[in-house]
């Protein structure tokens, strides 16, 4: 941490923080300038506030060296988390990209999740989405099925030979959830329900943390640490979409920048979902190639069978065959770009 002092610091002034800084195990290092002090505070805890700090007496201005977050920091571990989902499919790292698609909530309809979980598989996905706690804005819009959403997506889930992934809402219910699906999801709204990542930092099941509407990347990072320090390492960042200042072209502004980011200060895997990201059904193919090209370990899309009757987001749901052309251009993307380029192997 370094502590810059006003110019008109008095000795008594920098004697004060180098005596509260020692007393909470810093080693300190003082720069006298000609003008001002600078207080170096060098010690690994990052547990300190640093308002604490710069509150003091002719203190100007306090600066963190080290990220607060620590398990989840490219510090603690320098090699990328790959995380195994089962069935063989690894996410993180060097890993193929992962593709999780499936319709936004599970609905009274079996036979239209599996139509969807035939053709996203086809299409080369390895992950069936979909919700059955919905966390809806409107009382009066669906709220989802609840055990009998989770019983119906691991059965789609089982017959087309892919894992699942739904959302828990709810800290009494991680168990019932994890019991279902292969990887747990954590909402937007609920990136800082502190009970809730405590409550899936206890389990063993990958977990999906969705980035908070007005997060910033290092309030998501530290609620992935939540996780993490309740006993979780598997954990899946998902960048869904911030509140920007257009909502009229796009429901939410997609941060796609985060995700070199997240890859800079921490190890962990990161997604992008383009669909809650862009609210509409033409942004979701550019998108998701832009977010693969920037680097993302996976995607989290939405796709229905038919998204003009879908109980829920259906005009930012890919049909089956918009997702399925939307995953041959995906792979034609590398030689697209080469081909464009002109780079010479
Ligand atoms: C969802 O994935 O269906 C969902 C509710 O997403 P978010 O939490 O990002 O709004
Ligand atoms: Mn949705």
């Amino acid at each position: 941490m370094i502590i810059v002092m006003e110019p008109a610091a008095k000795e008594e002034d920098i004697q004060r923080v180098v005596r509260k800084m020692e007393s909470l195990g810093f080693r300190i290092i003082l720069n006298r300038g000609d003008v001002m002090t600078v207080v170096a505070a060098v010690g690994d805890k990052r547990l300190i506030d640093p308002a604490t700090i710069a509150s003091m007496e002719e203190v100007r201005e306090v600066k963190l060296i080290q990220e607060p977050f620590k398990l989840a920091s490219r510090e603690s571990q320098r090699t990328d988390t790959v995380i195994d989902l089962g069935l063989g499919v690894k996410i993180g790292g060097n890993s193929a990209p992962v593709i999780m698609a499936g319709p936004c909530s599970v609905e009274d309809d079996i036979e239209g999740l599996l139509k969807t979980a035939y053709a996203i598989r086809d299409a080369g996905a390895k992950v069936l989405r979909g919700g059955a706690f919905k966390p809806r804005t409107s009382p009066y819009d669906f709220q989802g099925l609840e055990e009998l959403g989770l019983k119906y997506l691991a059965e789609a889930g089982k017959k087309a030979g892919l894992l699942v992934a739904t959302e828990v809402m709810d800290s009494q219910d991680v168990d019932l959830v994890a019991d279902y699906a292969d990887i747990v999801q954590i909402g937007a709204r609920n990136m800082q329900n502190f009970k809730l990542l405590k409550a899936v930092g206890k389990i063993s099941k990958p977990v999906i943390l969705k980035r908070g509407p007005a997060a910033t990347v290092r309030e998501f990072l530290l609620a992935a640490e939540h996780i993490m320090h309740n006993g979780n390492a598997n954990v899946i960042l998902c960048e869904r979409g911030i509140l920007g200042v257009d909502s009229h072209f796009t429901r939410n502004t997609l941060d796609l920048l985060a995700v070199p980011v997240i890859k800079k200060y921490s190890h962990l895997p990161v997604i992008i979902d383009p669909s809650h990201g862009t609210g509409r059904r033409y942004l979701i193919s550019p998108a998701s190639k832009a977010a693969l090209v920037i680097g993302a370990h996976g995607l989290l899309v939405e796709v229905h069978h038919d998204p003009d009757n879908a109980y829920s987001d259906g005009a930012q749901s890919l049909t089956l065959d918009q997702f399925s052309s939307m995953m041959k251009e995906i792979s034609e993307l590398e030689k697209a770009i080469s081909k464009t380029l002109e780079i010479k192997k």
